[in-house]
């Protein structure tokens, strides 16, 4: 019986100029989502509303699914909506409704009446009282109560009238888009999908880095990445993966430095060259799956060393989060089920068997300088052979 949706968002902090930005991208975003549902939809702003109108059969269930997943959508509330052919059939409308919505009626309710269409005939509160009266008649099991009531039954008066008394909610956030951009380093493990989902549920466009190894990585470890922004894009749109071939930096690293530091100086410069495409492309920062202690690369001191090689904010979203956390999110945005595929994300070689976990940041510098001789050309080559794949 819906035909259409009228998308409820949270106003605060959106007044002014801001409000505009704020509507055009949650437009954006639905049209973007709605673009993946059966069925032609006309997405409409008007009067501080955003409507949904389905213009051919859709599926239910799988649209109300995808306005799920646009952030800034606080609810989703399915309308009815009936041209004005005078008070009485509004009321028929009504109390059709109410059988339709509402097999059990045994409920409470209240008529809430908006009127933006002030030539209509009657106020607001005479509205409220005239069709509470129709609904009284035609189902005395029902009462009225303007506190509590179970059903609250919204109707707007507008070119058309719009009833609905259903809130399903929305994911909450700021629309993507509203905030910026920011170079999400994505692995393909649980976390960094994660980080990636929350930082855009802030509103902030994400773009993707990926650091490939082959042939210590295989490409089906690189398809389980592309496979995990691509579940991601479905709430951020589409994401720009850069991949990166990380092979010879590593091997070089591998050659030149002490093994238990491998991780924290092969970090450092997955953060360098992150940075310098964020830089390229417009982001303001990066962002990380890091959580205080996971792992040795994870501990405050790792995080510092790791940290002092950008001058851009790091975003870790996760931070205080415990893995059971974590994977809980990752479970609810369907990521989870991707990341524990068991395709090796980092060859063992690389990986000491007692790395620091208090690396000394001045000994890290200068462990660095074994690399000398080679390593700007090597982070200069990553970079010129940069892969992009346009996600989603
Ligand atoms: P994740 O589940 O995100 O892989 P992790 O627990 O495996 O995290 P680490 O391997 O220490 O943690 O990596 C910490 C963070 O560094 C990751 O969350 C991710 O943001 C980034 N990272 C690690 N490896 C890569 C990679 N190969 N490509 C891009 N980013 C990476
Ligand atoms: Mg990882």
């Amino acid at each position: 019986m819906f035909k259409a949706f009228l998308i409820k968002y949270a106003e605060i902090g959106i007044k002014g100029k801001n409000r505009h930005l704020f509507e055009d991208a949650l437009v954006h975003q639905i049209k973007y989502a709605l673009k993946k549902c059966e069925g032609q939809f006309l997405i409409s702003k008007s009067q501080g509303r955003i409507y949904v109108d389905a213009q051919t059969e859709f599926d239910y269930d799988e649209v109300v699914e995808h306005l799920q997943r646009v952030f800034g959508i606080s609810g989703i509330c399915p309308v009815v909506y009936v041209e004005d052919e005078g008070f009485e059939k509004l009321c028929d409308t009504i109390v059709g409704y109410i059988a339709d919505v509402y097999p059990d009626r045994n409920k409470t309710f209240k008529i809430n009446a908006r009127r933006a269409r002030k030539d209509y005939p009657k106020e607001s509160m005479e509205i409220n009282a005239d069709i509470g009266e129709a609904v009284l008649k035609a189902y005395p099991e029902m009462h009225v109560d303007v506190h509590n009531p179970d059903i609250l039954l919204c109707i707007e008066v507008r070119e058309k009238i719009y009833i609905y008394s259903e809130i399903i909610p929305g994911p909450g956030g700021m629309p993507v888009g509203t905030g910026g951009k920011a170079m999400l380093l994505l692995s393909g493990g649980i976390d960094s999908p994660v980080a990636g989902y929350m930082i855009a549920k802030r509103g902030v466009k994400i773009d993707a880095v990926y650091f490939h190894a082959p042939p210590y990585t295989s490409d089906r470890a690189k398809q389980k990445v592309v496979d995990l922004a691509k579940i991601v894009s479905r709430y951020t749109g589409p994401i720009y993966l850069h991949v990166i071939n990380f092979t010879d930096i590593q091997l070089y690293i591998h050659e030149k430095c002490p093994h238990e530091e491998l991780t924290i100086i092969m970090r450092r410069y997955m953060m360098r060259i992150a940075e310098h495409i964020a830089k390229e492309t417009e982001c303001l920062g990066l962002i990380t799956g890091e959580s205080i202690g996971q792992v040795a690369s994870q501990t405050m001191n790792s995080l510092m060393a790791t940290n002092e090689v950008c001058e851009l904010p790091v975003y870790r979203p996760l931070i205080g989060f415990d893995k059971q956390e974590i994977v809980e999110v990752a479970e609810k945005i369907g990521t989870f089920e991707t990341s524990i595929l068991p395709y090796e994300d980092c060859c063992t070689i690389f990986v000491a068997k007692h790395p620091v976990t208090k690396p000394n940041v001045n000994i890290i510098r200068r462990h660095e300088h074994n690399l000398d001789e080679r390593i700007e050309e090597l982070v200069k080559t990553a970079l010129e052979t940069d892969e992009l794949i346009i996600v989603g």
